[in-house]
């Protein structure tokens, strides 16, 4: 049970407008895969694959174990795992999940536990490196895998996929082009040698915004969902899913001459009010927002952090508003307020979401 005050709570209704938005963009047969590794970023895999079970047509996760707690909450439609290892594989088969093979490693170590197990077209995904070079086989490899595959077995290629590596970046479509082409060379090679055609798929978020022409089959959504885009003007068409609440635990008033926090490093010119919020770098509120670099709402106005941020707690400047103990506290509830995190901690927003940590509590509202 967890039943932190520190609450983040994921718009349901946000996310269903963030998928339509893209849905919007895809041409009527192209599938959606929705993304919900690393807690759905930083929310809840769970709740969020549960709300969009029927909405979308699979989910994908990094690792066995995210899909296993989606299986054992129910979740039925496909989910594939993007990154699976030999020592999950036994998993992958008994919660029926899908693996995203790379390498010959990984690929004989199942194909051989298909085939001991007597499996039948168990649905499996081959991933190429186009350019990325972090996972997934090279092109020179579709020799040996189709060799593998000539022989019966216990494997059905339910897809083809690729990740590119800039998508984002105006500046590197040429380098995004050359991927794509050799995303559809490998397609074709492989394609040929089978008595059946696998779904393709490649683009992330950026990429259904940047490069529609490449949707192939099925499209990996993952940051979109979750509201941002790939600039200001689409992230204000999408709506924010991640809403960080807290509430006041104590106030205190501050003489001047007196110090705020570890470290004693806010110390107070003139008489000063403080209030102590229970969220702290723990939570995965980054330490760097500390002495008045980042600011909650409280009342709707802002009460800067002062001095450090502890490891559960941070203190912020309440001197000029009518607040008291008890009172809600937002640390974000806007993309403009998760943005500026993130700029203030010399990140991107998928960390500042993703850092956010299972000790919050965590509950969907639609
Ligand atoms: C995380 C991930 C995605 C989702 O990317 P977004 O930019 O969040 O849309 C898609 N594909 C792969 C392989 C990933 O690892």
């Amino acid at each position: 049970m967890n039943n932190h005050v520190t609450v983040l709570e994921i718009d349901g209704k946000a996310l269903e407008h963030n998928l339509n938005y893209f849905k919007g963009k895809l041409q009527t047969a192209t599938k959606v895969l929705a993304v919900v590794k690393a807690f759905g970023y930083g929310s809840d895999g769970v709740q969020v694959a549960r709300f969009l079970e029927h909405k979308v047509d699979y989910f994908a996760v990094a690792y066995t174990h995210e899909g296993v707690a989606l299986r054992e909450a129910g979740v039925q439609t496909p989910i594939l795992v993007l990154h699976p290892h030999l020592q999950n594989l036994q998993a992958i088969i008994d919660f029926q999940l899908e693996p995203g093979l790379y390498n010959f490693t990984i690929f004989n170590a199942f194909l051989k536990l298909t085939r001991e197990k007597s499996l039948d077209q168990y649905p499996v995904h081959l991933k190429f490196n186009t350019g990325l070079n972090r996972l997934g086989f090279s092109a020179a490899a579709i020799p040996e895998i189709l060799m593998h595959l000539k022989a019966p077995t216990a494997l059905k290629i339910q897809s083809l996929f690729s990740h590119l590596a800039a998508s984002e970046d105006a500046a590197e479509k040429a380098f995004t082009s050359n991927q794509i082409e050799q995303f559809t060379a490998i397609k074709e090679a492989v394609c040929a040698a089978l008595a059946y055609t696998p779904m393709l798929h490649l683009l992330n978020t950026s990429g259904v915004v940047n490069y529609p022409q490449a949707q192939f089959d099925m499209v990996r959504i993952g940051i979109g969902l979750y509201g941002f885009g790939n600039d200001k003007k689409e992230t204000a068409q999408l709506k924010n899913t991640h809403n960080l609440k807290s509430i006041i635990s104590q106030i205190h008033p501050i003489a001047p001459g007196e110090t705020v926090g570890y470290n004693r490093a806010f110390a107070a010119k003139a008489a000063t009010k403080t209030a102590t919020i229970p969220i702290g770098h723990a939570d995965g509120l980054s330490r760097r927002l500390g002495n008045t670099k980042g600011f909650v709402r409280i009342q709707n106005q802002d009460a800067p952090i002062i001095g450090n941020v502890c490891m559960d707690m941070i203190m912020v400047d309440v001197t000029h508003i009518d607040c008291n103990e008890g009172d809600a506290v937002i640390v974000f509830n806007t993309q403009e307020m998760i943005q500026h995190i993130a700029d203030i901690s010399e990140t991107i927003v998928y960390e500042t979401l993703t850092a956010i940590s299972p000790r919050v509590h965590k509950t969907l509202k639609t």
